[in-house]
């Protein structure tokens, strides 16, 4: 079969909103970490690069992939004990990275070590990604990660082309 990318983009970004997360808010993560460095970045530069890194096909597939698994263990079809696992944000369960990974991994170095900042210091939306997640009926286990690589990745295509 033949995947149309152009759909899959579209879906993959209408499903972080259903989430909760406009590409606006990842855009605030972007400028955040990096207005430091750029006198003159403003938010709508930001989001042309969040766009243009979801324009890449790993990128969607993770997002898409991601965004499914947490749906699929709040609906209860995921069976124990990885249920409890991905509900609860097991710490050590690792894959959630893992998959953001292959967003930052198109971007070099730079694109790890922005990821590494965001998820430390929970920046922007992601603090509130994390909070909802801690519901008893929500998951959202591989979208902080998600949000995080996107917006890391924009951090360093920024840092690529100036
Ligand atoms: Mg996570």
């Amino acid at each position: 079969m033949k995947v149309d990318y152009e759909a899959l983009r579209k879906q993959a970004i209408e499903m972080l909103e259903a989430r909760g997360v406009t590409l606006t808010d990842i855009a605030n993560i972007t400028y955040e970490i990096q207005k430091t460095y750029y006198d003159d970045l403003t938010l709508e530069v930001c989001l042309e690069h969040v766009n243009n890194v979801l324009m890449k096909r790993e990128v969607i597939n993770a997002v898409v992939t991601g965004i499914t698994l947490d749906i699929l263990a709040e609906k209860g079809h995921v069976e124990e004990p990885l249920r409890s696992i991905l509900m609860n944000d097991y710490s050590l369960y690792g894959i959630d990275e893992v998959l953001a990974y292959s967003i930052v991994n198109v971007y070099g170095s730079i694109g790890l070590t922005n990821f590494g900042y965001i998820d430390k210091l929970k920046v922007g939306i992601i603090g509130e990604i994390d909070r909802v997640g801690k519901r008893d009926d929500k998951c959202n286990t591989f979208l902080d990660d998600i949000v995080g690589a996107i917006a890391a990745s924009s951090a360093s295509r920024i840092a690529h082309t100036r």
